[in-house]
Parts: structure tokens; sequence; C-alpha cells
């Protein structure tokens, strides 16, 4: 237990009364803390919160990612995952590789989550159809499905809007949203590692017309490139006010910059101080946002761990096979099991419950 004169000799007195009183951050507050010289009383601030919200409860989730193609028009410079089409190492699943994968998976899935690359033309069709086949077979299994950037993708290639492409997926199952593509909203920064994604504004939009129609959604922040704090801040701050807005985040997921395989060359690659302090500060800046993850497979078990100390409470699940991260070089597991993920969460002092993409607990 930290006591009060010690936050107050750390300048942080105020913040620490903000956070006792359940009160908004401002982004002053929140350079402060990444300006604090001991992390350890960033973490336990974020804890207060965490505590608060979820008790010693710890959440996980069976889930099988399925990554249908890594063929991309995109071309993001810190992408490693991306091919164009006929490279070497380009790929692309089947309707039917995708239903097999969800057959094949070692534990019934409780979520079915989807990504992909923007494909140059794989017609919406395509997608309407497998939803729909794995809604059919696996409705046990509900389907969290494409990022903004594919939606807008989408949208463009059939002429017509986003809330169509949304409404048109709702339909054949789709429930929610992951939150990729989020990257850093900051403007210049963005246009410097992702010219050819959606900008910011439309990736919000996209997510409150998502949040309009129920279809609830993760949010993320790629940091540790070459943004700044200011900007990490900025991207956390736009993220509540779309919260404030339209109310349909379930999670935030901070995802840490991974240089290895990476074309954007990076000066000072983030530190696990860095990705922790960060995880914390998001804990107590996303005050209207119920959940904060710490995603295993960008951060390692054991950081994800860690991240459980800093203000996290999902440890997300069994995964069972991510391309994504592990072509940007992440030097996780490839899966948990139930009992690894329960283990681990138990062997941080927290208790494990399993729930939905929806965080709908299951008992
Ligand atoms: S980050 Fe996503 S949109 Fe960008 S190139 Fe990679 S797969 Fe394509």
């Amino acid at each position: 237990m930290i006591s009060k004169n010690y936050f107050k000799s750390l300048g942080l007195a105020e913040i620490l009364e903000k956070v006792t009183a359940s009160e908004r951050l401002s982004i002053d507050d929140g350079r402060k803390l990444f300006e604090c010289p001991d992390i350890t009383a960033v973490g336990a601030l974020a804890s207060m919160v965490r505590h608060r919200l979820h008790s010693d409860k710890t959440y996980y989730v069976l889930n099988r990612h399925i990554n249908y193609t890594n063929i991309c028009v995109n071309g993001c410079k810190f992408c490693a995952y991306a091919r164009e089409r006929g490279e070497e190492g380009a790929f692309i699943f089947t309707k039917e590789q995708i239903l097999e994968k969800l057959r094949s998976a070692p534990v019934k899935p409780r979520e079915t989550h989807i990504v992909g690359g923007c494909h140059p033309d794989l017609p919406l069709s395509f997608f309407e159809e497998t939803l729909t086949a794995i809604s059919e077979e696996f409705p046990e299994a509900p389907i969290k499905a494409f990022t903004a950037v594919e939606i807008a993708h989408f949208a463009k290639l059939e002429g017509i809007s986003t809330l169509e492409v949304l409404k048109r997926l709702q339909k054949c199952g789709l429930v929610m949203m992951p939150g990729g593509g989020a990257e850093i909203f900051a403007e210049e920064t963005r246009n410097k590692i992702c010219p050819k994604k959606i900008s910011a504004a439309e990736w919000l939009k996209v997510h409150s017309e998502a949040h309009s129609l129920g279809i609830t959604t993760n949010c993320t922040m790629l940091f540790g490139h070459i943004e700044s704090i200011d900007e990490r801040l900025d991207h956390l701050d736009r993220l509540r006010k779309q919260q404030d807005a339209s109310k349909g985040f379930t999670c935030f997921i901070p995802l840490p910059f991974l240089t290895e395989n990476s074309k954007l060359e990076i000066e000072d690659p983030l530190t696990g101080l860095d990705e922790l302090r960060t995880i914390a500060i998001s804990r107590l800046m996303l005050d209207n946002i119920p959940h904060i993850k710490a995603y295993w497979v960008m951060l390692t078990v054991k950081q994800a761990q860690v991240a459980l100390q800093f203000g996290a409470d999902d440890f997300d699940g069994t995964v069972v096979e991510e391309k994504i991260g592990h072509m940007a070089g992440v030097n996780s597991e490839q899966a948990l099991t139930r009992k690894e993920l329960e283990e681990m969460i138990r062997g941080c002092g927290f208790t494990p419950v399993e729930r939905d993409p929806r965080f709908n607990l299951i008992s």
C-alpha cells in the first residue's frame, strides 16, 4: 500500500484525489503520469480503478482466431503481415477452410474472431456467406469480425455506405467488431505510418455506426513507434469522447509496436516498463471503457501477467492460431489452453472468469 504522502511527494496528490473520487483525468494529468519517476505508483493508481470495476476478476474467452487473408492493398509501413497478390507467403482461405478451422479447434470456441487484410476484390457476398455458415454451424461461438478498416474497404469495393455494409453483415451474424486499425489517430503520424488507411475520423465514424446498430466494438492503440506521448494521450482522449457519444466500446487493447520484421525504423524501441506504464495510464484515462486487455499474443504471456497488476482485467483467450503478431516477430505462444489461462490468472492472485465476446459471463 502506497501512502498519500508518497503520492504527494511524486506530485500526484491531485490525481490520487481524482482517482479516488472517480473523476475524469485531464490530458495534463496523463502527461504527469507519463513523467512520474515511479512506475509502481502509476500502477497502483490503475489497480485502484481496476479493482473498483472488477474486484479480483480477470476475464478470458475460449476463442478461435481466423486471419482469412494477408493480401492487402493498403501497404502500411509498419505491417509485417500483408503481402501483395502473387507474392511469396500470400494466402487466402476459402469458406470451407475457415469452417474447417473452427471444426478442428481443440476446444469448442465461444468466440469466433475474424480479421484479415483488405483484399483487392473479395466481394462482400463472400463474407456474408461465410458468416451465415459459421452462425448456422457454431451458434455458441458468436462472431466478432472485421476492423473498421475492412468495413470501409468492403464499402468502397461495393460502392455502398459503411452503414449498409454493417447492416448486411449484422444480418449474417456479426455481433461485435475487434478494435484494430485505430493505430494512432494523430493525423501527421498516421499519414507517415499508414498513409492509405482510413483517417481517424472515418475509423471513429464506422465504430459509431456499429454502436448505433447495437454492434459493440473493441478499440486499440498501436504505440511505441514514432508517435509522441502527447499523441498517445490525444488518442485516448478521442476514444473516450467517442465513448461518451456512442457508448459501444467494450474493451481497449493497447498494442505495443513490434520492431522485428517491420519496415518502419525506430530509434528507441519500447521497453517493458513503457508498455506497463501505457497500459496503466490507459486504464486511468479511459474512465468510461469497462475493460482493458492484456493481449498476451503481443505482450508475451509473462508481460501480460504483470499487466494485470497495472490496470488490465482481461487476458484474451485461447486464440489457437495467430498470424498478424507472429509474422511481425512476436515471440509468444500460438495457443493457450483453458487450464493454462486459468492457472496463469490464479498465479497472479486473480480469479479467472470465462466470458463471451461481449463480456457476458459464462458460468
Ligand atoms: S496493417 Fe492491416 S491494412 Fe495495413 S497493410 Fe497490414 S493488413 Fe493491410
